[in-house]
């Protein structure tokens, strides 16, 4: 039974039209949080409180001097070239990349944001309490892939949308990890740094060189990016290429990419010299590189995770390259973005890593600008996004973030 209240400001033809959700004017809005204070969805009844017009946030990392290449999209200067088709259509679009502590213009423009879009390359961890503060979200996009700076789980208690540009940057990710294998097996920064210092050592390099091929390389996670990463490597004539995922890839998919799947972890990682990891960041994986574990894989393997920092733990890592359990440890990812002047990984021995760089080139900028695009026209007519694009929908998490 609607209440009466309501009912009589729906008569009252207090609302202007009623064309699917989120038309109804802020009075409604207010009646109906009255009624119905934790509706799933509930958000997608508020209008911005400018007629049909939304505000649009957008939290980037600042490009100051390198802003003037028009390509470059992913910065905060031209905020994914977004903002002219964004205002035509009466929209607001605020952009920042000031986004740490409660002080934060993040913070600040919170409360009255529609939509947010956030990138994990500057990441704006939404917490709960960002998200409580946020009244008016509705939709949460990323313009890149992997939403673990979003607290997921809240976000669907919230009935929120939150949704990320799948695909954009698969081959980027794949390329940059078979770029930093390589330069962990043959040992190649050492030999790049004595260049700069003035240095010629080739003992100092050549002791430690491998070549890739003949060698096992086994990826943890073959879903996008993972699989793309095995199809890279076919031409390295491997010795085997193994994976393992809680998913079969199917047996034409193996046939196609030369590649077994292992179903226990550990027993895989015992046999690899390369370990590539290509999960999303979830209870389940947070910490899955710890001391024990490290301990089972053979001894002076790799490992290279571009997925997400904290999917290895940061002490053990550091005392296993240390004392040699690990050969090297590469990856653009870190369980603290940016990573403190401190942080182990930056000067330990053997490793491969710099910032968050490897799904952010111009072409993966123009493939998660446009999708992010895309993402925002969609809800705007109210139409359902791609399948595949939703982290959270309805309540639900997608199926990889479980
Ligand atoms: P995807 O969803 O296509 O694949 C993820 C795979 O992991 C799936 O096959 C899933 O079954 C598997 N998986 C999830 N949890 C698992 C578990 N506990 N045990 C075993 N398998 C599990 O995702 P993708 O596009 O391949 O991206 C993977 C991750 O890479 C992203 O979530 C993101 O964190 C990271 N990423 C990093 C960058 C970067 O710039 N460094 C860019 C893109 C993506």
């Amino acid at each position: 039974m609607m209440p009466k209240k309501f009912a009589s400001l729906l008569l009252s033809g207090a609302f202007k039209a009623v064309s699917r959700t989120h038309v109804y004017p802020q009075c409604v809005a207010k009646e109906l949080s009255n009624y119905h204070p934790s509706a799933p969805c509930f958000s997608r009844f508020f209008s911005s409180g400018k007629g049909e017009g939304k505000k649009v946030l957008g939290v980037f990392y600042k490009a100051h001097e390198y802003a003037d290449n028009p390509e470059f999209l992913g910065c905060a200067e031209n905020a994914l070239g977004i903002r002219e088709w964004l205002e035509s259509q009466g929209h607001t679009y605020v952009v920042t990349s000031d986004k740490e502590g409660p002080d934060s213009e993040l913070d600040r423009e919170l409360p009255d944001t529609n939509i947010l879009i956030t990138t994990p390359f500057h990441p704006a961890y939404i917490t709960k309490e960002r998200l409580a503060k946020g009244k008016n979200l509705e939709l949460l996009v990323t313009a890149g892939i992997g939403s673990d700076h979003i607290d997921l789980r809240a976000a669907a208690e919230k009935g929120l949308t939150v949704a990320e540009v799948t695909g954009s940057n698969t081959s980027s990710v794949a390329e940059d990890e078979v770029l930093r294998i390589l330069v962990l097996v043959r040992n190649f920064l050492p030999g790049w740094r004595q260049t700069w210092e003035g240095k010629w050592n080739v003992a100092a390099i050549a002791y430690k060189a491998h070549d890739l091929s003949d060698k096992v390389v086994g990826t943890v996670g073959a879903g996008r990016i993972g699989q793309l990463l095995m199809q890279r490597l076919k031409g390295f004539d491997l010795k085997q290429m193994l994976y393992y995922d809680r998913n079969s890839i199917g047996e034409e998919r193996e046939k196609e990419l030369g590649a077994t799947r292992e179903t226990d972890l550990d027993t895989m990682l015992a046999k690899c010299d390369v370990v590539v990891v290509n999960t999303p960041l979830t209870d389940q994986t947070r910490g899955l590189f710890n001391k024990e574990r490290i301990s089972k894989m053979k001894k002076g393997a790799y490992i290279v995770n571009n997925a997400r920092g904290a999917i290895a733990d940061v002490d053990a890592v550091k005392e296993a390259v240390e004392s040699g359990q690990l050969g090297g440890y590469g990856g653009d990812v870190w369980n603290e973005q940016p990573a403190p002047k401190d942080h182990p990984w930056r000067y330990m021995p053997s490793q491969a890593m710099t910032p968050h760089i490897s799904g952010t080139t111009l072409d993966a900028q123009a493939r998660y600008a446009a999708g992010t695009k895309d993402i925002l026209d969609k809800w705007f007519k109210h139409e359902p996004l791609p399948k595949s694009y939703y982290i959270v929908r309805e309540g639900q998490l997608a199926s990889q973030y479980l």
